[in-house]
C-alpha cells in the first residue's frame, strides 16, 4: 500500500538540510508521495528506510513488458477495479498460438493473417499484440527453427510456450533480444525457468492451477530473484477463470497482496467462434492482461479489440476528433456543408457515410466537449451560437461560394436560431448518418 506524505516523512532523516532541494524533509516527503520527485534526491536516507519506501511506492500490479520497439506490449500497472473510478491504462494484449508441428507454409500463412489483425476505429490503431510458439514437437531444433521463422514474419511480441526449460534455452538463443514471454514456469520447473528469465532479463509466466499454489509458486520465484511475472491459473470453465481473475485484481489492489501484484494471461477454451468471443470478452474486462485466442478470423477478433477498445478508453473522456474543417474527397467551392459534434464515434460514423456517397463534402465538426449530437444539444454544447462560431472561426466562408448549411435532423429545432446566428441557409439533414449518401446525391443531382 503506498505510504502517505506523513507516512514517508516519519521515515526520513528530519534534519532538513535542503539537500534534496526542498526546504524541510516534510516538504520532500509530500512531493515524494504525489511521485513528482524520486528517493534518490535525499543522500541521507539510510538502507532500511529506502527498502521500505521503494516498496511501498511500487504499483499494486507490476508493469510487465513482452517484446521490444514499436510493437512491444505492456501489460499491468492497473490501480483500480472498476474504469469508473479511474481509467485502466495498459490494454489487455491479445494473441494467439502457433505450433511448430505445422509446416512452413502453414505458419507462414498464419502469421499473414495475424499480421493483418490490424484496424482504424474511430481515429485508433486497434491490432493484435503477441503471437505465442507452442513446442508440440519436443523437438529443440525444430523449436528454435519455427521461432526464427516467426520473428522473421512478425514484429509483434513473442510468447515461447513449454514446460520444459531445455527447448525454451534453445529458442532463446534466437529471440532474447525480442524480449520474449516465457510461458512458463510451474511448481515441477520453476528453478529452471527463473534462472532462464533471469539470465535472458525477459518475463515469465507462473502457472498454477489454484490461487494458494500460485502464491507459493511465485514466492519461489521472487526467491530466485524474478520480479517480472504474468500470473495463470490454467485451463478452467469461463466461470472460475472469472473467479480467479477478480480475486487475483482485488487481492492485488485492496489487500496489496504481493504475490498477485502481477498481471494475469489467459488461454480461451472453447472452440466454438461465437463462444470464443464471448470467453474472451469476459477476460478482457475483467481483469486479464493477456488473452490468447485459438480461432483467428478477422470477424471473431474485430469485435473483441472494439470492446477492448471501449474498456479502455477514459470514461470521463469521451474521445474525440480535433473541433476543425475536414474535406472528404476533391472538395470545390461549391461542395456541401455538413456540421456535426466532435465526438469521435459521431464524427467518424458521419466520415464514412459522406465518403461512401462519393460527394466531396466539407465537414464541420464543432467543439462538443466529445459529446454527440443529442446529448451535446442536451447540454447546451451544440447550440445555434456554437455552431454559428465555429462557422465563423474555422472561415469556412472563405473556403465555399454558398451559404448553404446541413445540421443533422435530430436538432432539426435549431435550424431558425442558426439561420438568424450565422446568416446561413439551413437545410435540415437526416436524423441517422445512415442517411446521408442519398441525401449527399439528391441535394448535387
Ligand atoms: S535531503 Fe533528506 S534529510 Fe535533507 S531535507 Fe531533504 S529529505 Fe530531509
Amino acid at each position: 500500500m503506498a505510504l502517505s506524505g506523513l507516512g514517508i516523512y516519519k521515515l526520513l532523516p528530519k534534519t532538513n538540510c535542503k539537500k534534496c532541494g526542498f526546504p524541510t524533509c516534510l516538504a520532500f516527503a509530500m512531493q515524494l508521495a504525489a511521485k513528482k520527485v524520486s528517493l534518490d534526491k535525499c543522500p541521507d536516507v539510510s538502507q532500511e528506510t529506502k527498502k521500505a519506501l521503494e516498496s511501498a511506492s511500487q504499483p499494486p500490479i507490476k508493469l510487465i513488458t513482452v517484446g521490444s520497439g514499436d510493437e512491444k506490449l505492456e501489460i499491468g500497472n492497473e490501480t483500480v477495479l472498476f474504469r469508473h473510478e479511474e481509467k485502466f491504462y495498459h490494454p489487455t494484449g491479445i494473441g494467439f498460438i502457433i505450433e511448430d508441428t505445422s509446416s512452413e507454409e502453414d505458419i507462414k500463412k498464419a502469421l499473414g493473417e495475424i499480421n493483418k489483425l490490424d484496424f482504424e476505429r474511430v481515429g485508433q490503431r486497434i491490432n493484435v499484440n503477441i503471437v505465442g510458439i507452442s513446442c508440440e514437437s519436443k523437438d529443440a531444433s525444430k523449436f528454435q527453427v519455427v521461432v526464427k521463422t516467426v520473428l522473421e514474419n512478425t514484429k509483434l511480441a513473442l510468447a515461447l510456450v513449454s514446460d520444459d526449460a531445455s527447448f525454451i534455452a534453445k529458442a532463446l538463443e534466437a529471440s532474447k533480444e525480442r524480449v520474449p514471454l516465457l510461458c512458463g514456469a510451474t511448481s515441477a520447473n520453476y528453478k529452471e525457468m527463473a534462472k532462464l528469465a533471469k539470465d535472458n532479463k525477459v518475463p515469465l509466466v507462473a502457472s498454477a492451477p489454484t490461487l494458494e499454489e500460485l502464491e507459493t509458486l511465485v514466492k519461489n520465484l521472487n526467491t530466485e530473484g524474478v520480479e517480472d511475472i504474468v500470473l495463470d491459473t490454467g485451463k478452467k470453465s469461463i466461470a472460475d477463470k472469472l473467479w480467479d481473475l477478480t480475486q487475483i485484481r482485488r487481492l492485488a489492489l485492496k489487500k496489496a497482496f504481493r504475490p498477485f501484484g502481477y498481471p494475469v494471461i489467459a488461454f480461451t477454451q472453447n472452440a466454438d467462434k461465437f463462444q470464443e468471443a464471448a470467453e474472451a470478452s469476459t477476460y478482457v474486462s475483467k481483469y486479464a492482461g493477456i488473452v490468447m485466442l485459438k480461432n483467428r478470423d478477422p470477424w471473431v477478433v474485430l469485435p473483441i479489440l472494439t470492446m477492448r477498445q471501449n474498456i479502455y478508453t477514459d470514461p470521463q473522456k469521451p474521445l474525440q476528433v480535433e473541433a476543425k474543417v475536414y474535406e472528404i474527397g476533391k472538395v470545390e467551392d461549391k461542395s456541401p456543408v455538413i456540421v456535426t459534434t466532435n465526438f469521435s464515434l459521431t464524427y467518424y460514423t458521419v466520415e464514412a457515410e459522406v465518403e461512401s456517397s462519393k460527394v466531396p463534402t466539407y465537414i464541420v465538426s464543432c467543439d462538443s466537449e466529445g459529446m454527440s449530437v443529442l446529448t451535446a444539444w442536451a447540454a447546451e454544447k451544440f447550440t445555434a451560437e456554437s455552431i454559428a462560431k465555429a462557422l465563423e472561426s474555422f472561415g469556412i466562408k472563405d473556403k465555399v461560394a454558398h451559404k448553404d448549411l446541413i445540421i443533422p435532423g435530430y436538432v432539426s429545432v435549431l435550424s431558425g436560431k442558426l439561420e438568424e446566428a450565422s446568416g446561413w441557409k439551413v437545410t435540415v439533414g437526416p436524423r441517422e448518418a445512415s442517411g446521408i449518401p442519398v441525401f449527399l446525391r439528391n441535394l448535387t443531382k
